[in-house]
């Protein structure tokens, strides 16, 4: 893969494809996470004397303009972390957007309206995609990708467009590249992965794989409660995939065959309702009440999951290990953090929910090898898959 230090962009409109999908309540960004990553490589580009044309998304507003999804004060934000103000286009490929272009000097940065206003960007036609990428394209002369949380996306700003432009990859695809590509090539054991969230279906692909690289996987979460009813358990309330329950006994199989240590909770709290202040007490996993719901893992599962990655060489951690947002259930996820901050190891966290866990419990980042900016495409990344973005990067020109 091309790097920026491999194009000359004095003087020249450099079009950067960043991942700024930040939570908003309102128009308050409550995690800048993604866009402190995206600084970097717009600093280096604007440094260096490029006109420098950022675009993102952000959110769902599926193809038209919706003012709650607007970039509008993630503008500001990049403005304050840059150092310099940020000219904003209130379109992505119009009028306003050409006319901001065309007003840059040499090292001032743009950012485009969300790129999800228009229909083209998310297009499955590869026709409706392609017009748009060319649109967005003659916006520039040069392309830079280092939208590392979108690169899993066949979308016009991250697949099209580098066909269509002298391109290379921004310091934060290269970065996350390195890492995922330690932990897939040679990992140093042992290799310890957890997972949690919400969901098994979203992280299916990624157990079936994992399974035949890890020398153990602990499982917290919402989606445990899938894993102990395979193992017959009742678990009350609580989340569970019922379609999944096969899948998942097959992943329990598997483990045992190919000699793989998987760790499921052996306690949990068991919450009255779904609820911040929901009344719950610690239960045996094995005994989940009828009307109760598993919200967090149990005290004896924290010490269990932090002896289990005390002697790893290499950690990934991908999904909270309960509803972290309630302040009284985020202590089985508060553990798992410390747990990999005492570490050794080489541990990286993976997902959106993770890394804003991390830092909502007022962990050390640098506590951590590395922190992904993209949770989706981080497990794609592990499942093996090409990533349409990191491919159209690779090719030659
Ligand atoms: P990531 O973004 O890190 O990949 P996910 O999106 O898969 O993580 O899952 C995060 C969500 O999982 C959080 O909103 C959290 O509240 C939820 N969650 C975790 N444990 C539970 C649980 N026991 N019951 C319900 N939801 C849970
Ligand atoms: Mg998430």
């Amino acid at each position: 893969m091309r790097t920026i230090d491999d194009l000359d962009v004095k003087g020249r409109r450099v079009l950067v494809r960043a991942d700024l999908n930040v939570p908003l309540d309102g128009e308050t960004i409550t995690d800048d996470g993604r866009i402190r990553a995206s600084v970097p490589t717009i600093q280096t580009l604007a440094g260096r004397g490029a006109k420098v044309v950022v675009c993102a998304h952000l959110g769902r507003p599926k193809g038209k303009a919706e003012p709650k999804y607007s970039l509008r004060p993630v503008a500001a934000r990049l403005g304050e972390l840059l150092g310099q103000d940020v000219a904003f286009a209130t379109d992505v490929v119009g009028d306003s957007a050409q006319a901001t272009v065309a007003g840059l000097q040499d090292g001032q940065v743009a950012l485009l309206e969300n790129l999800r206003y228009e229909p083209g960007e998310e297009s499955k036609d590869d026709q409706e995609r392609g017009e748009f990428a060319a649109r967005l394209a003659a916006l520039a002369e040069l392309y830079v990708g280092d939208g590392f949380g979108a690169v899993h996306r066949k979308h016009a700003s991250v697949y099209d467009v580098p066909r269509l432009l002298p391109h290379a990859a921004g310091g934060l695809v290269v970065g996350e590249v390195e890492v995922l590509r330690r932990l897939t090539e040679h990992p140093e054991r042992p290799y310890v992965v957890v997972l949690g969230g919400a969901k098994v279906s979203d992280k299916l692909g990624v157990i079936a794989s994992l399974l035949t690289k890890v020398d153990r996987l602990l499982v917290g979460g919402g989606m445990a409660y899938t894993f102990l009813k395979a193992q017959g358990h009742e678990v009350g309330q609580s989340l569970l995939q019922e379609d999944q329950l096969d899948q998942v006994r097959g992943f329990l199989d598997q483990a045992a065959e190919r000699g793989v240590e998987l760790v499921l909770p052996v306690d949990v709290l068991a919450a009255t309702e779904f609820g911040k202040d929901a009344p719950h007490d610690v239960v045996e996993a094995s005994a989940i009440p009828a009307d109760r719901q598993g919200l967090d893992i149990g005290p004896k599962t924290r010490e269990l999951f932090a002896a289990k990655l005390a002697d790893a060489r290499t950690v990934f951690w991908n999904g909270p290990m309960g509803v972290f947002e309630f302040d009284a259930f985020a202590g089985g996820t508060r553990a798992v953090a410390e747990a990999l901050i005492a570490s050794d190891a080489f541990t990286v966290v993976g997902g959106g929910d993770s890394a804003a866990a991390v830092r909502r419990l007022g962990l050390p980042e640098d506590g951590f090898s590395h922190i992904s900016t993209g949770g989706g495409a981080s497990l794609e990344y592990l499942e093996g898959k090409t990533l349409p973005g990191l491919a159209a990067l690779e090719d030659a020109e």
